[in-house]
């Protein structure tokens, strides 16, 4: 039965091997038509004390919780003797904890050393066949293992049983100065493996490198962001050579990160379209001038995320301006939110020592450690008017003159009258008579007719800029009138060169018309 079998057979223990498979096969997994009678009434009998054993075990520690539980419930109605129901609950749950942790299984013994307990045999004959099939890929001849492999039956807690690769190891461990070969260093970032090397040293390396590159004089800590495992493990195939897990660590995991420039872009518009803003932009673009922006140009809009990523902390000294502090002197002889500086102060000057934490050069927090006044700031003083403004002060913005917004002619280039002519204000829509208010307070420069303005009012404002008012019935102010915002000035009409009863209105900002849009509020 057994001489078919290439593999020296241990002497002393024929008998302990009747599992052998009858072709020098892998053992098959304990056949029990195999075993001699006798053994097997032993084997059961031993499974069976196991059992009781456990059942034991089992009812020791849940009897006296259940017995705590029915001693509360006692105050109330018990259909069964309490006793008989403890009896069958505890063999009914018996059998539940059993079934369910508890598994049969088989201590396998190699060599006459346990090296772990399986459910199934076919774990260990699996375990076999990889170890055989990669130690023959090493060596190039049919490698077999060569031990003696016996099974006890035994009942283990489901959560005991040994993994495959623990068996599997085992076997390695027998290639001696084969294993060493075999033996290669699996690197996981964040429990993802990212590749086995074989050189434990120049893996070592490649993490060295990725870490200093990122390390300055002022460094003054440096790790790696993620949880880095190496395990030893049994490798031929896939293995990475240094320079290709340099790359898988350095292989950026947020997809394309820069951007090029074409005809009509802006920051603003880049920044919006990937969802950033503009300093965002900027940060990570450092060299970039905001003014200038060519098409072509290469801009990061999105930061390099590698695999590993490093976080460096940095000691560094520099100085920072300290701002002024401001005093306000009150002045009666200035109107209301109206300021000026009587003296501008100097700023002062710290010396700011602060830790700066970056992760792969981009800088994420500061904290500052300690500061130094190199020299203290001098007092801004401000002087803030008290004065009530007058009601015809300018306010800064201007009202519309018309209870109507609607706009009848728009300012700049028009056809009017079949030609083409250049509109220097809005005409805004009004009914005959209904007052014209001025847009802001100011003083009446111009109250009479001009032209084809017609009847018309001009009002400069505190800033200079003027406002017209034109083609009106009849007006209401006089030149040299101070009149507040929303003051009736005139009556709308439409004198002068008219296309019906309208407010031509017109801004005019150092002597030239503007569109009056920009102003109106
Ligand atoms: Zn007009």
């Amino acid at each position: 039965m057994e001489q078919l079998k290439s593999r020296p057979q241990a002497p002393s223990r024929p008998a302990q091997r009747p599992e052998q498979g009858a072709n020098g096969q892998r053992p098959a997994p304990l056949p029990e038509k195999a075993l001699a009678v006798g053994e097997k009434a032993r084997h059961w009998a031993r499974e069976a004390r196991l059992y009781c054993k456990a059942a034991a075990e089992w009812s020791r520690i849940h009897l006296r919780r259940w017995t705590h539980l029915f001693h509360g419930a006692a105050a109330g109605t018990l259909a069964v003797g309490p006793v008989s129901f403890l009896m069958v609950a505890g063999a009914l749950g018996t059998a539940l904890t059993l079934t369910t942790l508890y598994s049969t299984s088989y201590a396998v013994i190699v060599d006459g050393q346990e090296v772990g307990v399986v459910a199934d045999q076919s774990v260990v004959d699996h375990a076999i066949q990889t170890v055989e099939s990669r130690g023959s890929q090493l060596l190039g001849y049919s490698y077999q293992v060569d031990s003696d492999i016996d099974y006890n039956f035994a009942l283990t807690l489901k959560s005991d049983l040994s993994e495959e690769r623990v068996i599997r190891d085992y076997f390695y461990g027998q290639l001696n100065e084969l294993s060493d070969q075999l033996r290669a260093y699996e690197l996981s970032v964040d429990g993802r493996v990212i590749g086995t090397v074989k050189d434990e040293a120049a893996l070592n390396g490649v993490l060295d490198q990725i870490k200093g590159q990122f390390v300055t004089a002022s460094t003054t800590s440096a790790e790696f962001v993620e949880h880095l495992t190496v395990e030893r493990v049994y490798a031929v195939d896939d293995l990475m050579d240094p320079t290709e897990m340099d790359a898988a660590l350095r292989a950026n995991t947020t997809g394309e990160t820069t951007y090029t420039v074409v005809k009509g872009d802006t920051y603003n518009g880049i920044a919006y379209a990937n969802d950033m803003s503009l300093s965002d932009l900027l940060a990570l673009n450092p060299e970039a001038d905001v003014n200038r922006l060519m098409v072509g140009d290469m801009l990061n809009v999105k930061e390099v995320v590698p695999t590993l990523s490093v976080r460096t902390t940095e000691q560094v000294t520099y100085s920072q301006p300290i701002e002024c502090p401001v005093e306000t002197v009150e002045d009666s002889s200035m109107y209301k939110g109206d300021s000026k500086i009587i003296t501008q102060g100097e700023e002062g000057e710290a010396q700011v020592e602060a830790d700066v934490v970056y992760i792969n050069g981009y800088e994420r927090d500061r904290v500052v450690t300690k500061t130094t006044t190199l020299r203290e700031p001098t007092t801004t003083v401000k002087a803030v008017g008290t004065k009530e403004k007058p009601k015809t002060a300018s306010k800064g913005y201007f009202t519309w003159p018309t209870s109507s917004r609607r706009i009848n002619s728009h300012f700049g280039g028009r056809y009017l009258f079949g030609s083409y002519s250049y509109h220097s204000g809005l005409d805004i829509h009004a009914t005959y008579g209904e007052g014209i208010k001025a847009a802001d307070g100011g003083t009446v420069t111009k109250a009479g007719w001009h032209y084809s303005y017609g009847n018309l009012v001009v009002i400069k404002h505190d800033n200079g800029t003027e406002t017209y008012y034109a083609h009106n019935s009849s007006l209401l102010v006089s030149v040299g009138d101070k009149v507040y915002q929303g003051q009736v000035i005139a009556k709308a009409g439409s004198t002068g060169n008219s296309t019906g009863v309208h407010c031509h209105f017109e801004v005019r900002v150092r002597g030239s018309a503007v569109n009056p849009l920009n102003y109106l509020r």
